[in-house]
Parts: C-alpha cells; structure tokens; sequence
C-alpha cells in the first residue's frame, strides 16, 4: 500500500518547489494507485503565519493535485495538523530515553555560546555530540537523582537524540543510490523543545510512522537529516520507510537556488497563486493571476528534476501519472526556466478549444471595453476570433493586443504606417473600393479576398499601395490575421463603415 504526504511548514506562501514536491508525491501515489496525504508541520510557533495553511490548499487545488487525507478532508489518520497532535510527541521522546537513545541536557542557551566560543579544537566548529557530550550539563553526565531534582525544579531541559559513535551508516535513496555516513559526523539533534513541543524531526519521523508513510518524497535540503530519520526509525524499531531527494530548483542562470526573491527581481512568477503579505501589504505575483492555465504549469514543473527519456514534452495530468517514474528524477539541479514555462502556456492556449477560450476572452473584453462592451456578441463570434488569432497568442489576455479591432473600431491610426503607407490619391482609392466591397454579392472570406485582388489587377496598381491602407482602415495599425478574414467577421458594413471613416 502506498502512501505518501506532503508536509509543509505553513511559514509563509508556498513556492515553486514546494509544489512540484506535492506534485511528485501525487503522482508517484496515483501511478501506485496510493494515497496522498497532506500534514501541516506547523509545530515551530516562531516561524507560523496566519493563512498559508489555506494557501497551501488552494495552491493545490488550482494545481489540480487534490489530496486524499489531510485538514478539512479527514481519513482515518489524523488530526493532520501537527499542532493538534502536539500532546502525543513527548511519550515517544521518553521511549528514546528509557532505552537509551536519547537523553535530557539542561545546558542554558549561556554555557552552550560558552562552549562554542572556548572550543579548545580552534578553527573547528563546536558540535553537541560523543566528541563533547561527556562534559555538558545533561543526563549522561549525572546521576539519575540529579536528573528527577532538576525536573523536579522545573528547570528547562530539551531532549536529544545520542547519536551512535563509530559505525557506518549505509543509507539508500530511490533517487541517489547509496550513500554512506559515518555517524562520528553527526549531531545530537535536539527531538523535545523546552517549549514542551517537538522538533521537526520527532514530530515528522512519529507521524509518518503513526501515518503509516511508506515512502517520504521531499526537497534535496533534507538529505543532511536522512541518516538521523533512519537512525530514529531503528531505535523505535520501526521499519523505515524508502526515501527520495529532489533535486534542488535552480535559477535561470543555474548559480545558486531559486529563491522567493528571484520572481519579483527577474518578472516571473514563484508562486502558483498571488501571495500578499500582510504585514508589509507586498504583493508578488502568482501563476493563476499572470494568466498561466494550471495545465502548463503543472507541465513546466514536472520537467524541472524529472524527463520521461522522449522526445514528449506535453504531458496532461493522467498522462504524467501513466509516464512518471521516480527513478527518472535527476540528482543535479534542476535550471528554472521562464521562456519555457511560457512556451508551454502557449502549447496548451493553441490546444485549448476555441470556444473554450472564448468563455475567459469575455470578461477580458468587459474589462478592456467597459461600457461600450456589446451585451450581445454573439458567443461563436468571440469563437470565430479566437481560433483566427491564438496561434500568436500565450494567454487569454494577449487576444485582446492581437484582436481588439474585432471588438472596436480604430480610436487611432498608427502614425509611422500611416505616413508610409497613405499616399496622395489612397483616400480616392479607399472610397472606391468601399463601393465594390459594398455590393458584394456574397460576402463570404474566399469572395472577398477575390473580389478585391480583381479588383487592383484591373487597376494595374501595386497590392501593397491597396492592402496597407485598407488594413490600416479596418485595424489602426500593421497587424492582424489575413484581411479577408477579418472584413468578413466584422461584416460589410462595419468594414465599409471604417474604410470611410479613415478616408474621413
Ligand atoms: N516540514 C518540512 C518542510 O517544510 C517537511 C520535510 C519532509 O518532507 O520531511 O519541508
């Protein structure tokens, strides 16, 4: 049975990498018909802020990475937020103690900047652990009647976990391979807060046990806490369950992590959905508000660490959980791209139905028109325009720059291609043609686009000296899908009523 949780910290919005983790874990517990499991790790009070909870959720469900077990769904796993399951901690501390893997160590936060400032190893840093243990203030050193006097007293104490002495640890990851630790080098991580409540690490190890986690999926910066987790499963005697570490989400120029301020300082987002901060009323962009469908970026995130090892770059959701393949993940850092992130927007926007596309186009175009928006435009009309001008487009909002002259005429001529382009004897031109293009007898693209090219072969003028300025009339400016095209959707009398206009 697979089962696998996200695990995030609610200290603030989630990033980029925190999504294509619960994206790796979905799909990793889709592809093995599994389950997935999200639990907040919100046991550091220092560090919670109000709301990241709620948008952590959101950011999955916009995501379309739903969770089966978690806050507000239940399962028969939880409470799954780990503040409300804080009283069940300290036991399993103790357990540590009483079979000797872990200890009290009363030492105040005053002896240990002691210890690290009198180190007398100089140049090395001072590390709580067999090296040092024997000569701190802590279980190991006195007496059991010592130890109870001190609680007794409530004096403050952590709980540590004593790290083996002399022993390799062979440890495996699903992504990594093998790797091999000499527990000399570890720590004695502290497992029991003073505050009363656990650290990351207890918490974690005792509820992806208690959760019956069997296999842990998390960001590359936890491999330095493999081998404690391991350590701490084998002295609760507990299986442990298989790890993998993604690697790390570079910047563009693949120097250094992709950090929160990246977006803001390079124009992209890091965030799936905007995030506000409210105490300092900053805001910074998300995917959902830049116009990104949920589609394209859940694509661009699957390829940042993963590649299925084919040419195939569009993957849709059902796709990736057939294709993907935890042992495909790369090792090295993954180089975030924003061109591609765009370019993969694009690729769903042109696969996107017209129609479709015309239902977001509407209230861009509210937008844009205010009032003089047309209450009844015909819905296939939009859907006409649509599947004339996507194919330059990257979002719903681009439609509008490429395509506002369907939905209104020119407010202005651009100027340069005006002075280039309309000549003495144009507007005579313009007015003439307005009256072929006005009796036409079915107005239909194809017939258009005939009638006029007869038309200027019969005249014995250059095309150019006719198409420019008519699309100038009919656009305001150079651009636009063919001119047939757009005289027929706007109509005949639209499209003679602008030719007259720019003659006026
Ligand atoms: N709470 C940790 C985090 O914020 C979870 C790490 C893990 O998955 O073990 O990333």
């Amino acid at each position: 049975q697979v089962r696998v949780r996200f695990a995030p910290s609610p200290t603030g919005p989630l990033h980029i990498g925190g999504v294509r983790t619960a994206l790796f874990n979905y799909l990793f517990a889709k592809k093995h018909n599994g389950t997935f499991i999200l639990r907040i790790e919100d046991t550091d009070q220092n560090r919670y802020v109000a709301n990241a909870e709620q948008y952590i959720i959101d950011a999955l469900n916009w995501s379309r990475i739903p969770y089966d077990e978690g806050p507000g769904k239940g399962g028969g796993y939880g409470p799954y937020r780990q503040s409300e399951r804080k009283d069940l901690y300290k036991k399993y501390a103790e357990e540590l103690i009483l079979s000797g893997n872990a200890y009290y160590a009363f030492d105040t936060a005053e002896e240990l900047d002691f210890h690290r400032n009198n180190h007398q190893d100089k140049g090395k840093t001072f590390i709580y652990n067999w090296h040092n243990r024997e000569k701190l203030n802590n279980s190991l050193t006195l007496s059991p009647e010592e130890v109870q006097e001190k609680i007794n007293k409530e004096e403050k104490y952590v709980i540590r976990f004593k790290s083996p002495v002399d022993e390799i640890l062979e440890l495996n990851d699903m992504i990594r391979g093998e790797i091999k630790i000499d527990t000399n080098v570890l720590d004695d991580k502290v497992l029991f807060k003073s505050d009363g409540m656990p650290t990351y690490h207890l918490a974690n190890i005792v509820d992806d046990h208690l959760m019956e986690i069997s296999h842990v999926i998390r960001g590359e910066e936890w491999l330095p806490s493999l081998a404690l987790h391991v350590l701490l499963y084998r002295a609760f005697g507990w299986k442990a369950p298989e790890f993998a570490h993604l690697p790390l989400i570079l910047k563009p120029t693949g120097k250094g992590k992709l950090s929160k301020r990246d977006g803001d300082k390079l124009g992209f987002p890091v965030f799936p959905l905007e995030y506000t901060n409210e105490e300092t009323g900053e805001v910074a962009k998300g995917y959902r508000e830049d116009g990104y469908f949920s589609e394209a970026f859940i694509n661009m995130l699957v390829f940042l660490g993963w590649n299925p090892g084919t040419e195939q770059e569009l993957f849709n959701l059902e796709e990736l959980v057939e294709a993907f393949d935890i042992s495909k993940v790369g090792k090295s850092g993954a180089k975030f791209d924003a061109e591609k992130t765009k370019w993969f927007q694009h690729q769903y926007l042109i696969r996107t139905d017209d129609k479709e596309i015309a239902k977001l186009l509407i209230p861009v175009l509210q937008e844009r028109l205010g009032d003089s928006f047309d209450k009844d435009l015909d819905a296939d009309y939009i859907t006409k325009v649509v599947g004339l001008i996507k194919e330059r487009a990257t979002f719903v909002a681009d439609l509008w720059d490429l395509g506002n002259f369907f939905f209104t005429e020119p407010v202005s001529y651009d100027e340069k291609a005006v002075k280039k382009n309309w000549k003495d004897g144009t507007g005579d031109l313009m007015t003439e043609l307005s009256e072929v293009i006005e009796v036409i007898p079915d107005f239909t693209s194809e017939k258009i686009e005939k009638t006029i090219k007869d038309w200027i072969t019969s005249k014995e003028i250059g095309f150019g000296k006719v198409m420019q300025p008519l699309r100038l009339s009919l656009v305001g400016a150079l651009k636009g899908p063919q001119l047939s095209d757009i005289a027929f959707l706007i109509g005949r009398e639209e499209t003679v009523k602008r030719m007259r206009s720019a003659v006026e």
